[in-house]
């Protein structure tokens, strides 16, 4: 690896590797199988102070990497929330890699800024959201909602905290769902804001947060003096995917900034029929969606729309002279919108991954995930001993034991142990259930019935009735 003319002979290798790998992912336990500590013993334990023969240094990648990852990539895997690659993305990030320009400003890479700015155009046309939206790409929903609840922050300091810091300053109150995303008690705790004064808005029996309660939540602090200074919404919360009735609740807002955090759900919406799900959504200031969960995008893009970003530069930009450019007010400088100076150029996988699949591709294949996803949940409905915890919204829902939480913890042991398909569990009602998130990008349908087969061969071996055993 001296020269650059030693790549496109390890690229083709490595294109090749990839193809395999996608290839013979069924055979492999969706999940890894290693002891913590297995691969980092392994390692030397220090660098080499000579160069490395390429052939050495791929052959270790194919002894020790594959077998100690879990595959995000699986079609089988149905845990946390996708973060779906298509081939047209991994094209794009291997020519951003080759390029590797850093889009700080407009003037340090202005293809990186402007495919961004078509990007989010394009992006916003395609769910339905209002033209005067304008968006940005982040490394994640965590980093965008910081991003937002920063700028809450400043708003209802008049712009002081950034100079004065936040002793002495009123007590900011922040309401979100109960069912919040926890990256949003991250953005209060690094917001100086305190976990504290996060307000869990009660939800209704429809998940939803309750209007009334936020309204007077909002009245009550008021009352005591202290600061509202903004809501956060929910549009397919992690746990079950509850959703906010964001039309009902932007009236009892009392005019503050609203965010949406939409980082799995919000991919959906290109999809004109699921878009009752975030009504109201273009009345949010601002809305994050993570292309990089469940529209082939992959990790990092995290997407964030604003109805209007001034507040936002004003709270997070910042122009040392050895930033100042010529070019005024007549370009965009992203950094300016963000949290990290450094910008990767991630519009490139955007470009490529509408372009390769179209609307209607990646449409039909969040349809397929979600008519499924129903599928699977109507069968194991059918299975002794087994309750549908949550039904189904889009592609997520849940399952438990009826016998209890001991059972349901043996059951979601024995699945993941099995090996063929990976699933995760999280608590809702006050009980232990197991999801199922249906959204890799090979996924087919005999993939996702493969859940309903591997919980019944161990429902009828008695994983599900372990507690009475
Ligand atoms: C995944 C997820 C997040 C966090 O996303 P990152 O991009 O990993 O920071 C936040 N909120 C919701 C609802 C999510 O599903």
């Amino acid at each position: 690896m001296r020269t650059h003319d030693d790549l496109p002979a390890w690229s083709a290798r490595a294109a090749a590797w990839i193809r395999d790998y996608h290839a013979g992912l069924r055979d492999r336990p969706v999940r890894a199988r290693i002891r913590p500590g297995d691969l980092l013993a392994a390692l030397p334990p220090a660098a080499p102070d000579a160069p490395e023969d390429p052939d050495a240094i791929f052959a270790d990648f194919e002894r020790l990497i594959p077998g100690a990852l879990t595959h995000w990539q699986h079609p089988r895997f149905f845990a946390y929330f996708p973060a779906n690659a298509s081939p047209a993305s991994m094209l794009a990030e291997q020519l951003v890699a080759g390029i590797a320009a850093q889009g700080m400003l407009w003037q340090t890479s202005p293809a990186a800024t402007e495919l961004e700015q078509g990007m989010m155009i394009w992006l916003r046309g395609a769910l339905g959201l209002p033209d005067g939206m304008t968006g940005t790409i982040h490394d994640s929903a965590t980093t965008a909602t910081l991003s937002a609840v920063l700028t809450m922050r400043e708003r209802a300091l008049g712009f002081a905290g950034l100079t004065d810091g936040l002793s002495g300053a009123p007590l900011l109150r922040i309401y979100a769902s109960a069912h919040t995303h926890s990256s949003v008690d991250k953005a209060v705790r690094l917001a100086g804001i305190g976990q504290a004064n996060l307000i869990k808005i009660p939800t209704r029996a429809d998940l939803s947060m309750d209007p009334d309660a936020l309204g007077a939540a909002i009245a009550a602090d008021r009352a005591a003096g202290h600061v509202p200074a903004g809501v956060v919404f929910c549009a397919g919360g992690t746990g079950v995917g509850a959703f906010d009735a964001i039309g009902e609740c932007l009236p009892r807002c009392d005019g503050l900034p609203t965010h949406l955090d939409a980082a799995w759900a919000g991919s959906a919406m290109v999809c004109p029929e699921f878009r009752d799900l975030w009504d109201g959504a273009a009345g949010c200031e601002s809305i994050v969606l993570n292309p990089h969960k469940w529209m082939g995008a992959q990790f990092d893009c995290a997407v964030q729309f604003m109805r209007d970003p001034t507040d936002q530069v004003n709270t997070l930009g910042l122009r040392p002279d050895y930033l100042r450019t010529l070019e005024g007010e007549d370009v965009v400088n992203f950094n300016e919108w963000t949290v990290p100076l450094g910008r990767r150029f991630r519009a490139l996988k955007l470009w490529f991954v509408l372009r390769a699949y179209g609307l209607d591709g990646i449409r039909s294949r969040i349809r397929d995930h979600v008519d499924w996803a129903e599928a699977l949940c109507e069968r194991l409905r059918d299975v002794d001993g087994l309750v549908i915890a949550s039904e189904p919204r889009l592609a997520l829902f849940s399952f438990a034991c009826a016998e209890g939480d001991d059972a349901t913890e043996a059951l979601v042991q024995a699945i993941n142990a099995d090996g063929r398909v990976y699933l995760t569990q999280t608590r809702h009602d006050g009980r232990l259930v197991i999801r199922v998130s249906v959204g890799s990008w090979d996924c087919t349908r005999d993939d996702v019935m493969c859940v309903a087969e591997v919980v019944e061969n161990l429902m009828r071996a008695g994983a599900g009735a372990v507690a009475s055993g």
